[in-house]
């Protein structure tokens, strides 16, 4: 399960926010997460609650932003949204694409109470 050492990768990113935030107790992480990206939103918080449970960021939300898949065609200048991760153009079927959004985890922003 990566989802896993996602989550580890990714609280090293918050544990550096949160130092220069002194005292100051996590509530909420916005994720945005691209469903061309591996992750499956759910194992994610699964695996979130398993590692943060009795520390500091137990019971700290993850808020989860579904990002679309997006792209465009090289060859008939086409920009298209996928519902699933797909090879080709929807348009004139070229796999000469560029995937512009949909593969990304990013961490957004973070809520916390002074
Ligand atoms: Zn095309």
């Amino acid at each position: 399960m990566h989802e896993l050492s996602i989550c580890q990768s990714m609280l090293k990113i918050v544990d550096s926010t949160m130092e220069q935030h002194e005292g100051a107790k996590l509530r909420k992480i916005f994720l945005d997460i691209g469903r061309g990206s591996t992750i499956e939103p759910v194992l994610l918080s699964e695996a979130f609650e398993v590692i943060t449970a009795g520390g500091p960021y137990a019971g700290t939300e993850l808020v989860i932003n579904d990002i679309p898949i997006s792209g465009r065609c090289r060859d008939c200048g086409r920009d298209f949204t996928y519902e699933e991760l797909a090879v080709g153009c929807p348009n004139c079927g070229s796999t000469n694409i560029e995937i512009t959004a949909g593969l990304e985890l990013d961490i957004k922003a973070l809520e916390v109470d002074d």
